[in-house]
């Protein structure tokens, strides 16, 4: 596993869930979701009722999940949390929305992968606060409508296309996480440190911040690995020197990239010129699936213009052959 994989690795689970802030005030940067969000919470406090449906898009790692904590805690409600694939039956569904507290939330974590059935219970769910279960069989069977508590879906997935139109369209709110900026990360980190009382210098943490690819989980899992060389090697602060060290050491190098993204960018140069180099062939010479290729690496090569898509297939940007060393 790469160590800058942006998926919840078995390492960060406890210490993840140490490092969740509860409430909007000590969540830092997607200050357009926070404050929309901030209005509907009180609104719905004021007038007792359930917050509407709400679905979250964006890239893993970003706070999605972390948000749906802090709507529960803001609305002062009880969380149940599950994901598309943990769910395989309707009955499953039913069962666990009818076992919701009124203005609960219910928190579906990959919520584009569940299946067409199990998503159908949630339509009625989501619109009537109701289910319709089938009694009987054959020519006897009928439905019956059973009423739910009014509860709040919180759904989650990194690409709100991969929904289907019925189930978006009953989201009364919609919000797009955005990567971090390099202060906004500074800040987690530094916020990080001091919840596992961990001594950071500012400029350490900008350091970790600038390689942590705009994400707050990455921060967060090279903040553990770096405070273990502080602690080893520097008396236990981290400062840039250490930071630096670790994470070269790490092989995560200034801009976030490791040798995965580095070998992507040198094939590209050495065996194809710089491109226009398709998806297939890029995939074919550096042995990986072009699916992956396409979901897992190139995102962020994309998005820090190291490479672009064009018609004829993707391109070296002159940032990459800078970033390498490289004269074009
Ligand atoms: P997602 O559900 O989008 O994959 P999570 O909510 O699990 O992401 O967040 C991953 C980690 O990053 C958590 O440990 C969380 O504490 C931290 N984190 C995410 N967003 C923020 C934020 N805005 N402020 C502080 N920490 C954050």
């Amino acid at each position: 596993k790469r160590i800058i994989t942006t998926e919840n690795l078995e390492e960060d689970i406890k210490i993840e869930n140490n490092l969740r802030p509860q409430y909007l005030k000590d969540y830092i940067g997607q200050e357009k979701a926070k404050k929309t969000l901030e209005i509907y919470i009180k609104a719905a406090k004021e007038r007792g009722d359930a917050l509407d449906h709400v679905l979250f898009y964006g890239p893993p790692g970003l706070g999605k999940t972390t948000l749906a904590g802090i709507i529960a805690n803001e609305m002062g409600v009880n969380i149940k949390i599950t994901s598309g694939p943990a769910i395989e039956k309707p009955g499953e569904m039913a069962a666990i929305l009818n076992n919701l507290q009124e203005n609960d939330i219910l928190f579906v974590d990959e919520i584009h992968r569940l299946n067409r059935q199990v998503e159908e219970v949630l339509y009625p769910a989501m619109e009537d606060y109701a289910i319709d279960i089938m009694i009987g069989k054959g020519a006897s069977a009928r439905s019956i409508r059973l009423d739910l508590p009014k509860f709040t879906l919180v759904g989650a997935t990194t690409r709100a296309g991969m929904l289907t139109a019925p189930l978006r369209d009953r989201f009364g709110v919609i919000h797009h996480l955005e990567l971090y900026t390099e202060e906004e990360l500074t800040t987690i980190i530094l916020r990080s440190a001091k919840v596992l009382e961990v001594e950071i210098e500012e400029s350490g943490a900008v350091e970790l911040a600038k390689r942590s690819r705009g994400t707050p989980r990455l921060a967060n899992r090279l903040l553990k690995r770096v405070r273990d060389f502080a602690q080893v090697k520097y008396d236990g602060v981290i400062t840039e020197e250490v930071a630096n060290y670790a994470l070269n050491l790490l092989d995560v190098d200034t801009y976030g990239l490791d040798h995965i993204d580095r070998m992507i960018l040198l094939t590209m140069i050495e065996k194809f010129q710089g491109g226009p180099v398709g998806l297939e062939t890029l995939a074919a010479s550096i042995a990986e699936d072009a699916g992956t290729l396409e979901d897992v690496y190139e995102p962020y090569l994309l998005k820090n213009g190291f490479i672009q898509r064009t018609p004829r297939g993707r391109v070296v940007t002159e940032l990459a052959y800078k970033h390498l060393g490289i004269e074009i």
